[in-house]
């Protein structure tokens, strides 16, 4: 039996044992092609179905309508960044946006490049540690499309119900907490998602896209840069990220394996909940950076009296062997990442740590 670390890393984060066990399996010689899937041509029939299969399961899994495109892509989430004002802020309208943390403000920085914008709410003043309640947000007219960020991985908030934008697309950056939970994939016009957190590894980058996007596209775009290109040939225009590919289908079977979305979501809030009551049953020892409500089930922030005392709790938890506790600068403190693949003894593991160091330094 391998010796796992006890991983919270923000991502590259932790991956299913089994998913990994099953690559290595098959690294040298998949499905009696006499190659590994690195090997394969992304032309030949055996890739194909690696990568039909995945788009397949995505869809299955996330309940996606069937008339949305899957897209894998490279850049990360960061190119979306870019990607989604090139295609779809046309010159006369403002893309609006909801500031909730780094992620969204570099969103925003991108589409600034490329068209008028404006804010929706932003949390800054308040650091973040709070996602918008539904009725401080405004749409002005001519808004292009309304972004959000489902999940901010620096700050530890998530939104757990998305605004009802109406005839405005809403497009979400659901890097960190995508495959999470159940969500209702039809109201939304775009989801992307680096897939190094809950997908796989780094390297490829999931957009789903609803087709009436893809109308009102805009036209001077570079080749790689426009979404129909890849819509029009399956993400195979070019030479896809194949392996990774590969591996996000293993984390999809795996994710099936695990009841779905739904049952995935019930482990997450267990394994949450271990963690966030050490927390809250802290007497303040701990103080979470989130406002309860907007707690995130996939990145736990939390400081402790001083900075000292925080080094002092890194430093003993790194020779427990806890891993990628060090939270943000922009938050500072501590962060556990407890993304879908962090066992749920991992996150016992870390509460009891939590609970122990807190007896001998209160
Ligand atoms: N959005 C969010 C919410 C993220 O957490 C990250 C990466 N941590 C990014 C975007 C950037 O992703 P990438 O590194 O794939 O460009």
């Amino acid at each position: 039996q391998a010796q796992r670390a006890y991983n919270f890393n923000a991502g590259p984060s932790a991956l299913p044992l089994a998913v990994l066990e099953k690559a290595q399996q098959e690294l040298v010689d998949f499905k009696g092609t006499g190659m590994s899937v690195m090997e394969l041509s992304h032309r030949s029939a055996a890739y194909e179905q690696v990568h039909n299969q995945a788009i397949a399961s995505l869809k299955e899994l996330m309940g996606i309508p069937e008339e949305y495109h899957v897209l894998f892509l490279q850049g990360g989430a960061s190119t979306q960044f870019a990607m989604i004002p090139m295609n779809f802020l046309p010159q006369g309208k403002k893309a609006g946006y909801v500031v909730t943390g780094s992620w969204s403000e570099k969103a925003l920085k991108e589409a600034k490049m490329f068209g008028d914008t404006y804010t929706i709410a932003s949390t800054k003043e308040t650091n973040h540690n709070r996602i918008p309640k539904l009725d401080e947000l405004a749409y002005e007219e001519n808004t292009a499309y309304v972004h959000v960020t489902s999940n901010n991985t620096i700050f530890g908030t998530e939104w757990f119900t998305f605004p009802d934008t109406g005839d405005l697309p809403l497009i979400a950056d659901m890097s960190s907490d995508i495959l999470s939970h159940p969500i209702d994939a039809s109201k939304f016009a775009m989801i992307y998602a680096g897939a190094q957190k809950n997908l796989g590894p780094s390297g490829v980058t999931v957009a789903i896209v609803r087709p009436d996007m893809l109308e009102r596209a805009n036209e001077n775009v570079p080749t790689m840069l426009r979404y129909d290109t890849h819509v029009k040939n399956n993400s195979l225009y070019n030479t896809p990220p194949t392996f990774g590919i590969y591996m996000l289908g293993l984390v999809l079977e795996w994710a099936k394996e695990q009841g779905g979305l739904a049952g995935i979501e019930k482990m997450n809030r267990e394994k949450a909940a271990l963690i966030y009551d050490a927390i809250d049953q802290s007497e303040g020892f701990y103080k979470g950076h989130a406002e309860k409500d907007s707690r995130s089930l996939m990145n736990i922030t939390f400081r402790l009296a001083s900075e000292e005392l925080e080094k002092e709790f890194l430093a003993e938890a790194k020779q427990a062997g806890f891993v990628g506790l060090n939270g943000h600068r922009s938050v500072g403190g501590c962060r556990a990442s407890t993304y879908n693949a962090v066992p749920y003894e991992t996150c016992k593991a870390l509460s009891e740590f939590m609970i122990n160091f807190q007896k001998k330094n209160a």
